[in-house]
């Protein structure tokens, strides 16, 4: 049991993990400026001058750190703000203003820099709007170093960062600075934030409510992100409880290594094909080293994250042919665009429901300058034969068989170009919408293969917003209209002889593993680090025992019981010392 003390928060464990670190506290602050009345103006305009140089200063050095982190695409923000420092005009009309108004050189930089970002953001174009904010991190660094106050730079490198919130892009940014943690004060377990912190193996714990109140800069802190605990300055029982935990969970990957070669098995030789999904090309070398057999999810909205414009057809097929080449012969599921949701339309677009708006398939079909080079791109790619298309967030036979329409058009017209194209790419859909389930066995004899998002079937189903904490008790894998469409869906697909999967967040839980397994299912794509766990859990069950415990699992009727009978399972079937470690790392919120 963790050692009792008010300095600990709790919170949703959205990525598995225990960090111990310096915590950072990233919140988009803004100096408050007030219009005074200055005597020395010497003074004010040396200050100014002071600030300008040191502002550079910093910025060069986090330039240079971007640039090796991020590459010089992304790094160019900072290059802008740096010519902003240098810009004579702007510097000659702050430095006339402080001697004729006679006002202090913040309250002048204020005001001067802020016309600048009101003339952004009335130009009302998107990306002019967002430069405007980068505008806002320059005005704020000039004022700090003006009244020289001790700037704490945005990327700390090694820290824990502790924030309101945080976008999926924040998510990797702060990757990129080697960020140990993530401690949030909303956010739920299967935002696309969450998702992109296990993908990066990053422990996360969101949902802590009034973390930023509670924690400062440069407080020590340990995130538990298998309980979602977060400790504010731990006493050294506490650190000496979590450092143990620490080596225990070194000593638990060590076993998990040595699963990472054998097959992805039952005890009783049920075989489940267990892949990866890829949001990040750098994750391609963790899936092969983890042992990935394909690629079940490529999040192409979230490859190519980080670009300015959509990439073009030529761009998206480089990128596929080399994940295609290097997962050879292990197939690969590139899923088309799913933009819209928490994922940022490309567009201003403002929508009361983006949930239940313009997303996913729905988004694409209205935007076919941006489907079509990305088919394109994958039918050019599939060359290789062992690349698959995914459609998300479909919701009726018509929408599919526009899809295919389109396909055939972009088949055609990739002959006419004379590029090279298979003839045969496998297409598949993603079931995530109830009324995918209810239509799964018309679905069937219309697509090659079926694979489950589970974030959204959950959020969908039971009305759930999958990124709000105050409901997140809600979100629940376990409610039997889960189990039971899972099923459904499973069945229908076999029925009809199309392969059925699992790239949701549920299929690397390893309390759903074995019902999942039970229930028939053909593969399952994990997050690249929950590969061997996956595949030790699954290699520690026998397939009979597994198929009584899902059959059990759908007559019951809250989802606590469905929870207890895995347990019980556990308990009494698996084989193996592993479940031992699992009862170590699960504190079931034990801390009073
Ligand atoms: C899902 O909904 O389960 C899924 C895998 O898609 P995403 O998380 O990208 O919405
Ligand atoms: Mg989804």
């Amino acid at each position: 049991m963790i050692p009792k003390g008010e300095n600990i928060l709790h919170g949703i464990p959205a990525a598995p993990g225990i960090q111990i670190g310096k915590a950072y506290l990233y919140l988009r602050d803004i100096e408050r400026v007030k219009e005074e009345k200055i005597i020395d103006v010497e003074e004010a305009i040396e200050n100014l001058l002071f600030a300008l140089e040191k502002s550079k200063k910093e910025l060069k050095k986090i330039f240079n750190l971007a640039v090796d982190k991020l590459g010089s695409k992304r790094a160019a923000i900072f290059e802008a703000q740096i010519m902003i420092l240098d810009d004579p005009i702007l510097i000659q009309k702050i430095i006339e203003r402080i001697k004729t108004e006679k006002k202090s050189s913040d309250f002048i930089v204020h005001d001067e820099i802020s016309k600048y970002q009101k003339m952004m953001i009335d130009s009302n174009e998107r990306y002019m709007t967002e430069r405007s904010q980068d505008i806002e991190d320059i005005k704020n660094r000039i004022i700090r170093n003006i009244r020289r106050k001790k700037w704490v730079s945005r990327i700390t490198d090694g820290a824990i960062i502790v924030a309101e919130s945080i976008s999926p892009a924040d998510a990797v940014l702060f990757n990129r600075v080697n960020a140990k943690g993530y401690v949030t004060d909303f956010g739920g377990l299967t935002s696309h934030a969450a998702i992109v912190a296990r993908s990066l193996d990053i422990p996360a714990v969101l949902g802590a409510s009034e973390a930023t109140i509670n924690i400062n800069t440069g407080d020590d802190l340990i995130v538990d992100g298998f309980n979602g605990l977060v400790v504010i300055n731990p006493t050294n029982e506490q650190l000496e409880y979590f450092n143990e935990k620490i080596k225990k969970l070194s000593e638990f990957d060590e076993e998990l290594a040595k699963v990472k070669e054998l097959p992805a098995e039952t005890i009783d030789k049920h075989k489940v094909k267990l892949m990866g999904n890829l949001d990040f090309i750098n994750e391609l070398e963790v899936l092969i080293n983890n042992g990935a057999e394909g690629i079940g999810l490529i999040r192409t909205e979230q490859l190519f994250d980080g670009l300015d414009e959509f990439p073009d057809e030529d761009q998206q097929f480089d990128i596929f042919k080399h994940i295609a080449e290097s997962m050879y012969p292990h197939e690969i599921v590139i899923r088309t665009f799913d933009i819209g949701g928490d994922k940022v339309l490309p567009f201003d677009v403002k929508e009361d429901n983006p949930f239940l708006g313009w997303r996913g398939v729905r988004f694409l079909l209205d935007n076919l300058q941006l489907l079509k080079p990305q088919i394109k791109a994958i039918l050019r790619a599939a060359v290789t034969k062992n690349v698959k298309m995914m459609v998300p967030m479909i919701t009726s036979i018509k929408e599919v068989r526009r899809v295919k329409e389109i396909v055939n058009e972009c088949r055609e017209e990739l002959e006419i170009e004379g590029k090279d194209c298979c003839n045969k790419s496998d297409f598949g859909i993603m079931i995530e919408v109830p009324s995918a389930v209810y239509i799964a066995d018309d679905l069937s004899k219309e697509v090659g293969f079926f694979s489950i998002g589970t974030n959204d079937l959950i959020q969908y189903t039971l009305a759930v917003d999958r990124g709000n904490e105050i409901v997140s008790s809600l979100y629940q894998e376990f409610h039997p209209s889960i189990i039971r469409s899972l099923k459904k869906v499973i069945d229908d697909g076999k029925a009809n002889g199309i392969e059925v999967s699992i790239c949701g967040e549920m299929a690397g839980d390893p309390i759903a593993v074995p019902i999942l397994v039970g229930l028939g299912i053909d593969s399952l794509s994990v997050s690249s680090y929950s590969l061997p766990r996956i595949k030790k859990i699954i290699r520690g069950i026998e397939f009979n025992i597994a198929k009584k415990l899902a059959d059990k699992c759908l007559k019951l009727e809250t989802e606590e019981e469905i929870q207890e009978l895995v347990k019980k399972f556990y308990k009494n079937h698996f084989y193996d010392d592993v479940s031992q470690i699992f009862e170590d790392l699960n504190d079931n919120n034990g801390t009073d």
